[in-house]
């Protein structure tokens, strides 16, 4: 634990110095939980969006994009049941006067659990050796048996108290559990009280209920209510999908840990729009297509697991989450929810308009279900930067901190130096910056020694350096150094752009 939180510090510190994320309003001493993306964070989130767009929006036939407001009428969260039901369950301990969301206290005491079992699990590896039987020992084993029945047992008192919105039933689950503080170490706690998560603001000048907005606490909302302008417009026939990128506010009862939960964030998401009844069928599918995006950038397959939800949101009769194993574990990077025609319905209802489909395949008109797949854009963020982010011994004692981002998300793609200010060597080198422009985001970059200057491309991620030399200037080849490998080739000037495009292209990770 202690490790990984080093581990997260020392992300943030390299996210602030090389200007990926810097803390909001830093003069004033920050604002909790709220970053500023730098100038290269911004490119990363940016080629991160563009991954997430071009792969639903361009590889799709039947999924389009829009930008809706983030203001909506504020029937719309009538509707959506936000005004009533999106609460989280919040407790506060007594002692170190700390506020935490009751379920996740519970959630965090299941994980000591399953630790356990984890350990049983390594302890058997090493006795049995190649001989170990996982799944027989997980079937088997009394200790094993005995904790996977106590989280059973949990996880059961967890979904009906908090399905019944039994608040001394979740209250009494924690004492029970004898869950404490992890900062004062004391059992002293609060009742469970429930906290809606929406900011609300005032519509131009007058104050009062009646001029009462929120700021959307989903991207989602926006594509619902487009659902017929699109469908109509765009002559979308079902199954088909509405795409968005943007802003969600939620007033988090813990806004922590960097970037992963702010109170102010960006979800992309998708709606897929299908005929009532085949749901299941396209949220395992759209469960699969998600978990494969998320493996062809390469972060590495063992990094993300699915974790089925116990708690349904109000709108949903199916959910999974896709969890990354973040610096601070495992936790949420992506939630695929079969929403049913709830949303659709409740507009319908709450705007006395219909929002239905005439299927001509089947001769009916009906309200489409929905598949959602949402991801939040920081968290993609972290989970690239912080699986991204080594410290690497070199053969000569030294040490080099790298990113070695997925060429097709880093900020620039390539820096283009001369070896020294002399001989026509910037010149050439400026030639060769403006020749590959246009194509790439390139960085020019003549200060200091070589070492120091590659070292500086390492630790931003940049995949490749070229290198203007004397012998450019006899017969226009350059060396080009590869970031991971630190090998270096000499190449014509003429084969750059070739080079640089079959490592950084996003198109092969579209295919
Ligand atoms: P959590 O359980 O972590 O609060 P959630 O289940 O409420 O998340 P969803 O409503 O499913 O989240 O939102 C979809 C996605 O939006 C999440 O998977 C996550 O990536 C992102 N997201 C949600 N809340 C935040 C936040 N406060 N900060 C950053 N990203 C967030």
């Amino acid at each position: 634990m202690a490790q990984n939180e080093d581990n997260l510090k020392e992300i943030i510190s390299h996210a602030k110095e090389y200007g990926f994320v810097f803390p909001s309003s830093e003069i004033y001493d920050g604002l909790s939980a709220t970053y500023d993306y730098g100038q290269l964070g911004s490119e990363l989130k940016n080629n991160i969006k563009s991954y997430w767009w071009k792969s639903m929006v361009q590889m799709h036939e039947n999924i389009v994009g829009i930008d809706a407001a983030i203001f909506m009428h504020p029937s719309v969260w009538k509707a959506s049941g936000h005004v009533d039901a999106f609460n989280d369950p919040l407790i506060d301990n007594k002692d170190s006067k700390k506020r935490y969301r009751a379920d996740v206290l519970i959630e965090e005491h299941i994980e000591k659990i399953r630790a356990k079992i984890n350990k049983e699990v390594t302890k058997g590896l090493k006795r049995f050796g190649d001989d170990f039987n996982k799944e027989e020992f997980l079937k088997t084993n009394p200790n094993v048996l005995r904790n996977q029945a106590k989280i059973d047992d949990i996880e059961n008192r967890m979904r009906e108290t908090l399905g019944k919105e039994d608040l001394e039933g979740v209250y009494n689950l924690i004492v029970d559990l004898g869950i404490a503080c992890p900062i004062s170490g004391s059992k002293n706690w609060t009742e469970v009280r429930q906290f809606n998560l929406m900011f609300s603001t005032e519509l131009g000048s007058v104050s009062g209920e009646s001029a009462k907005i929120y700021l959307r606490p989903e991207t989602a909302q926006g594509i619902f209510v487009n659902f017929l302008n699109v469908q109509k417009s765009g002559r979308m026939k079902i199954p088909f999908g509405i795409a968005q990128i943007g802003k969600a506010f939620r007033n988090e009862i813990v806004a922590r840990q960097f970037i992963f939960r702010m109170r102010e964030f960006e979800q992309m998401e998708m709606q897929f729009f299908v005929r009532p009844g085949e749901e299941m069928k396209w949220y395992e599918y759209w469960k699969d297509q998600r978990i494969q995006w998320h493996n062809r950038i390469g972060l590495g397959e063992e990094n993300y697991r699915f974790h089925d939800h116990i708690k349904l949101a109000h709108y949903a009769n199916a959910a999974a989450d896709i969890e990354f194993n973040f610096p601070m574990g495992f936790k949420e990077l992506e939630g695929i929810h079969s929403r049913t025609d709830f949303d659709l319905k409740q507009h319908q209802e709450f705007s006395g308009k219909k929002l239905q489909y005439f299927d001509p395949e089947i001769n009916e008109n009906y309200v489409p279900y929905v598949v959602e797949t949402s991801i939040g854009l920081d968290r993609m963020f972290l989970a690239v930067l912080s699986s991204s982010f080594k410290k690497e011994q070199l053969e000569n004692g030294s040490e080099r901190a790298v990113l070695s981002l997925p060429p097709a998300l880093a900020p620039y793609k390539v820096a283009i130096m001369p070896l020294t200010r002399k001989d026509g060597m910037p010149e050439k080198a400026r030639a060769i910056l403006s020749s590959l422009q246009a194509d790439f985001n390139c960085q020019y970059d003549e200060k200091d020694s070589p070492g120091k200057r590659y070292r500086r491309q390492d630790a931003i991620g940049t995949p490749y350096c070229v290198m203007v030399d004397h012998q450019t200037l006899e017969d226009d080849t350059v060396t080009i150094r590869d970031r991971d490998t630190m090998l270096q080739e000499r190449v014509a000037i003429t084969d750059l752009s070739k080079i640089i495009e079959d490592k950084v292209s996003m198109s092969k990770l579209l295919k």
